[in-house]
């Protein structure tokens, strides 16, 4: 296939409190909130995106907040961490801005020649911030407080734990156009060269490792990135064609998606560049407004009745 994946799109996890999600990822991660809506299977619960200020694919963290809801245990078949990309030398800064909002973070390491800094957000929600080897020339968005020298630039990565990894690894290759190009351990590490950067995923086998399970605190899907919908339905025929359960075409308001479970437990999606997130809303109003999906417009009143208030 020509028309290789174009590396992370967005990843979607779980969160408990809709205020203390929004101010961790907006106030201290210093991410713009891109997109403010409500689950589509479920629209007594928001569905909040944090990107850059465009939301660029390859930079957009989306969450479910669900207020007390019980935490979840990270283990095989999920995504495990995911790490953001920063700038090099950016670290320090990170260590003593997470430290001074009380952050729950560990100790900067090394990986594959990259240092990190691996943290928690206030659900428990594994991420690192990466300073890459591979340059990285997206431009972040500096309207949350964190200065242009230190701030994300977008994902660097995801990590899944997998009880073996050859079953997702031969997804990644086979069908996506990734490569393996890093091992250390049971760490793997997969790049496409079809896109510059949100091009790595980390495949860590852990076969002693019991199941993840889904709760607060742990990601939810992966969806990796295609041009259109043309592309993407070239890759429905062909996982369909491998005898893969895949979903139809599902109408996400801001992009296409395709979902699918991956042979080691983790749910990917296939998601479209086409419409973006400007499609409801002007690039300098991205997430002020509560914007719903057509089918729930009629229900506004109730809906926002319904959901938690959120102090901006
Ligand atoms: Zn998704």
């Amino acid at each position: 296939m020509t028309n290789k994946i174009q590396g992370i799109h967005h990843i979607t996890a779980i969160a408990g409190s809709a205020q203390r999600n929004h101010d961790f990822y907006t106030k201290v991660l210093g991410l713009r909130m891109v997109k403010k809506t409500v689950n589509f299977d479920d629209p007594g619960t928001y569905h909040f995106y944090y990107g850059n200020e465009t939301g660029m694919p390859g930079t957009i963290l989306t969450f479910f907040p669900w207020e007390g809801i019980v935490g979840g245990r990270t283990g095989t078949g999920m995504a495990t961490e995911i790490g953001y990309s920063v700038p090099k030398d950016s670290l320090e800064y990170w260590v003593n801005r997470f430290k001074e909002s009380g952050v729950k973070q560990g100790e900067i390491s090394e990986r594959f020649g990259e240092l990190y800094l691996p943290f928690q957000d206030p659900d428990g929600l594994k991420l690192e911030l990466i300073a890459s080897k591979y340059g990285d020339d997206r431009q972040p968005w500096v309207g949350g407080g964190v200065p242009g020298e230190a701030a994300t630039k977008g994902f660097h990565s995801v990590t899944l734990t997998l009880r073996s990894i050859k079953p997702t690894a031969t997804i990644l290759t086979d069908v996506f156009g990734y490569e393996l190009k890093e091992q250390d351990g049971g760490r793997y590490r997969y790049v496409t060269d079809a896109v510059p950067t949100a091009s790595i995923v980390d495949l860590v086998e852990a076969p002693d490792e019991a199941r993840g399970h889904q709760g607060g605190g742990t990601n939810h899907h992966v969806a990796f990135r295609v041009p259109n919908e043309d592309v993407q339905m070239e890759y429905r025929e062909k996982l369909l064609k491998m005898g893969t359960n895949i979903t139809p075409k599902i109408n996400r308001d801001y992009f296409y998606s395709l979902y699918f479970r991956e042979p080691g437990g983790v749910l990917f999606e296939i998601a479209t560049d086409n419409p973006g997130f400007t499609v409801d809303e002007p690039l300098n109003e991205l997430g002020t407004n509560l914007k719903l999906p057509v089918q729930y417009e009629a229900r506004r009143a109730d809906i926002e009745k319904g959901l938690p208030k959120l102090k901006i």
